[in-house]
């Protein structure tokens, strides 16, 4: 299939994007159709599983939306020893479903680099086979690079708004340029790489929004992870609603929209849609997703992990969401990838995963 909008140029491309952001009735329809039609063509019917280990809930940030931010009264802060997580990891090889673990926490004081180095060694020896993705926030490109030689093969960071006045009110502890480096550094190291943004932010536009798809597509990200912002009552934000809180199709108008501009990204069903929407995860894997992320952080440890209300699945535990997975994805027709499922844009620095 040919790409969709070959001819995209930066200063056009908001224009075009605008009205399809803003379709309704059978523009809908044919918008979410069409979707659905690229993602197929380009990423196939199997949906790549990548299990979600959330490692620490310690975080020296202050994100104004953010849940476990660090003035926030978390009850319990915990990290988890490298033993757990390895523990952790095996019971998602053992599943036979997850090709790839996420490794999530907050930015420092976690877990010290060198230690996520010397982990990230031991699940390369001991549990051979799974790729591994981290999702630790900013950090210095010497860092992102020893932990590429330790065995690391994607990294998530998402932008969250391409709005550098937005991000400046959100994000009292850096710049979305120190972001957006932190991004082409990843990118220059051969690490496959996801970015995304939130859908809602307060104070985002249409303008805005069809800004952050573009800014996705002009970095050609690996994976491109969005989800709703939904309000945190524990945060200075606790009152400001989603920015289209009386249009929720507005978030799969986006991810929709999503797969048109980045044709042959790895987008997920981010755990966000179930918090919004009844099977939110299930209508995005319909309108342009092609990956699914369940959670397979120890069952006790999930209530200290809530970087919004209405989290899903935090009273399950990792076989229940490994198990309602398989059971969504049948009831959709669509198989579990096997294997890795590496970018689809870019061949692995090291086949060995
Ligand atoms: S969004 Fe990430 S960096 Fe910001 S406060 Fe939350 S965990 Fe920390």
């Amino acid at each position: 299939m040919e790409a969709p909008f070959p001819s995209l140029g930066k200063d056009t491309a908001r224009t075009e994007l605008v009205p399809l952001l803003r379709a309704t009735g059978a523009e809908l329809a044919a918008l979410y159709a069409r979707a659905d039609a690229v993602r197929r063509a380009q990423c196939g019917d199997a949906v790549p599983i990548r299990a979600i280990v959330e490692f620490s809930n310690v975080c020296a940030n202050d994100c104004l939306y953010c849940g476990i931010r660090a003035s926030n009264p978390v009850p319990v802060r915990y990290r988890m020893s490298p033993d757990d997580i390895l523990a952790a990891v095996r019971q998602i090889a053992a599943g036979g479903t997850a090709g790839t673990v996420v490794l999530q926490g907050g930015e420092t004081p976690g877990p010290s680099d060198d230690d996520v180095a010397a982990l990230l060694r031991r699940i390369k020896t001991e549990v051979p086979g799974l790729a591994i993705t981290m999702s630790v926030g900013n950090r210095p490109r010497d860092v992102y690079a020893r932990w590429r030689d330790a065995g690391m093969d994607r990294y998530l960071l998402r932008f969250e708004t391409s709005s550098a006045d937005l991000f400046a009110r959100l994000h009292p502890d850096c710049t979305l340029a120190e972001r957006l480096q932190c991004l082409r550094d990843l990118k220059a190291l051969g690490v496959q790489t996801g970015g995304g943004f939130m859908i809602g932010l307060p104070g985002e536009t249409v303008e805005i929004l069809a800004d952050n798809v573009l800014l996705c597509r002009e970095f050609d990200f690996d994976m491109i992870g969005i989800g709703p912002y939904v309000p945190h009552p524990d945060t200075p934000l606790a009152d400001e609603p989603n920015a289209y809180a009386n249009d929720p199709d507005m978030f799969f108008r986006a991810i929709a929209v999503l797969r048109l501009a980045n044709p042959d990204a790895h987008i997920p069903a981010t755990t966000a849609f179930d918090a919004v929407f009844p099977d939110g995860r299930d209508l995005a894997l319909r309108r342009g997703a092609n990956v699914f992320m369940p959670n397979a952080t120890p069952g006790p440890l999930r209530k200290n992990y809530q970087l919004y209300p209405g989290k899903p699945c935090i009273d399950e535990d990792a076989s229940d969401c490994a198990r309602c997975v398989q059971t969504r994805l049948r009831a959709l027709g669509r198989p579990v990838a096997q294997g890795p499922s590496h970018s689809l844009k870019r061949p692995p620095m090291d086949s060995s995963t």
